[in-house]
């Protein structure tokens, strides 16, 4: 059996994530997870939060707490969160788990072993007032290049450049708002430039990695790799390990990245099989997928390969890294601050999770931005989800349930129309686990509508509601037919809309939960005389429109402040 780990980028938990920060990460994950699972591998799906760095420290400082406080809060609210929104991880965890932090000490202490990391004076900025030094976030100033005048400390939010803290003009601490001085500190450093011809072979020779992710890495490449700091002064993190470090800690993008294979030895050791993680990481017909949106690309295909050659230990390098592009909310990029976007506590308040769930994979941005509408919400659940897949299903389960007693009729002597339909069904189910393994995941979840598309213009043009009168036999043929259908719907739809496909799975009176089945029954028939339960309608449609929706999540906003309060 192949070992697939199927990863997503780890949610910095300052704030709780928007839909945009799910739909190419966690939830892509689970999809391509749920998928493997049904088609019979052994899959590991893990993650968890990303929980240090100076973003979280200045918010800490802001709400007067410990940055510890804050994430414990954070962490357990993410959590939850990512379980209403039926995510089967194995293991989402954290970047304090003491697995991670073991695990991050002993690899960056081989890297330096193996002489990949040196140390070198550098000038930082130093705050006289919190005597402190003041990296990233901790500063802002005027952005040297666009002139924006909050540019922060690692990169100007206006014109996007990354920056270090002593370019920023007229800079101050964000804390205190005092001009900083500018003093020297030693920092640790990992050469990436040493492993930049072994980067570019890996790179080049992967053949699952879309155009879009290897281009932009080979670019960063041929530029030139340049040494990059390890450490930080600060105390929020993981200590650093290298001799005369004492008092820096590791910065966060390089231990975060790190947090895809502790979360993996962490999820192997709750499940009794500590040395297991080991087939996923160094066994080489393993397969590990990565999520990510596109401004993570690098970490994910320079960093975390970097950091894994350098520890010398054959470690599988990504076999495939799947960016997303960005999701847009009317037009614009989500702003908290301003009310620009829909956050993933808000949108289950309004809308069953599934519903969520579709339409963020049936519009997922894949090839350019998408944008956010709520009349594109409403096309897709409406005509797609309730009109076509939902009501194609609840139309052949209530024929079947009233007029063949609820007995998946017996075919006989199957008409070569029928025998066409058949085929398509397969060819369609065939069409989506290929589209689900190359991560289009886009085209899978309208693959998905197309099939039951197709049983609906089946029942249209054969009208057996009609033939039943006059030609039972044929009229069951068609029925038989459907109820195919429709099992194969349940299996195939069950990655992308779980709780939904299970309830249609116990419809179906099956055995187990359809999480739990093979993907190969969507092409299984049923057992003769095999009865199915009363069924009852999956979706309904949403009766409302552009203004109807806004005030529905202004209310929604207001309800969850005042509870936020209480
Ligand atoms: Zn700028
Ligand atoms: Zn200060």
């Amino acid at each position: 059996m192949k070992h697939v780990l199927v990863t997503s980028a780890w949610p910095y938990i300052n704030v709780t994530p928007h839909l945009g920060n799910l739909v190419g990460s966690v939830l892509s994950a689970d999809v391509v997870a749920r998928y493997y699972r049904l088609k019979g591998n052994d899959v590991l799906m893990v993650s968890g939060s990303d929980e240090h760095g100076t973003p979280i420290e200045v918010e800490a400082i802001r709400q007067g707490i410990t940055p510890k406080e804050l994430t414990d809060r954070n962490h357990v609210r993410v959590a939850e969160l990512f379980k209403r929104w039926d995510t089967s991880f194995d293991n989402y965890t954290r970047t304090e788990s003491p697995v991670h932090k073991k695990f991050v000490t002993e690899i960056l202490t081989k890297i330096y072993q193996n002489g990949y990391i040196f140390s070198q004076d550098t000038q930082m900025l130093y705050c006289e007032h919190d005597h402190r030094f003041l990296p990233d976030r901790f500063v802002e100033g005027k952005c040297p290049y666009c002139g924006c005048e909050r540019a922060r400390g690692d990169q100007c939010d206006r014109c996007g450049r990354l920056l270090e803290t002593t370019a920023l003009l007229e800079p101050y601490c964000v804390i205190c708002r005092n001009a900083p001085t500018v003093r020297t500190t030693r920092h640790w450093y990992i050469d990436l430039s040493r492993l930049s011809g072994r980067l570019n072979e890996y790179l080049k020779t992967n053949e699952q990695l879309p155009d879009n992710v290897k281009n932009f890495s080979l670019n960063w490449i041929k530029e030139g790799l340049k040494p990059r700091a390890v450490t930080r002064d600060v105390e929020w993190g993981i200590p650093a390990p290298f001799p005369g470090a004492e008092g820096k800690t590791i910065y966060v993008w390089i231990e975060a990245v790190l947090g895809y294979v502790s979360a993996t030895i962490e999820a192997c050791q709750r499940l009794g099989q500590p040395e297991k993680w080991r087939d996923f990481w160094f066994n080489k017909d393993a397969r590990t997928l990565y999520f990510v949106g596109k401004d993570n690309i690098p970490f994910h295909t320079i960093i975390l390969p970097a950091l894994l050659l350098a520890s010398g230990e054959d470690y599988n390098l990504p076999w495939n890294v799947s960016a997303t592009e960005f999701l847009q909310f009317k037009g614009e990029k989500a702003s908290k601050s301003q009310r620009i976007g829909i956050w993933i506590d808000e949108a289950l308040e309004m809308f069953p999770v599934d519903y969520w769930r579709f339409f963020l994979m049936a519009t997922r941005p894949e090839s350019k931005d998408t944008n956010f509408s709520w009349d594109f919400f409403l096309e897709k659940i409406n005509a797609d989800l309730n009109d076509t897949f939902g009501n194609f299903i609840h139309r052949t389960l209530t024929f079947i349930s009233s007029k063949f007693n609820s007995e998946i009729p017996r075919p006989d002597e199957l008409s070569a129309e029928d025998e066409t339909i058949l085929q398509i069904v397969k060819e369609k189910v065939n069409e989506i686990g290929n589209e689900i393994e190359q991560s289009k995941l886009q085209s899978a979840a309208n693959t998905l509508i197309s099939l039951s598309r197709v049983g609906n213009q089946y029942l249209n043009e054969k009208e057996p509601w009609n033939l039943i009168k006059t030609d039972p036999a044929k009229a069951a043929n068609i029925f038989y037919v459907c109820a195919q259908i429709v099992k194969a719907l349940a299996v195939t739809s069950s990655p992308f809309i779980p709780s939904s496909a299970e309830q249609l799975w116990q419809s179906l009176n099956l055995t187990g939960n359809v999480s739990a089945s093979r993907w190969r029954e969507a092409e299984t028939p049923f057992e003769v005389g095999h009865r199915i339960n009363k069924p009852k309608p999956l979706f309904s449609k949403i009766d409302a429109d552009d203004k109807k929706l806004d005030s529905l999540l202004t209310q929604v906003r207001e309800r969850m402040a005042k509870a936020a309060q209480s």
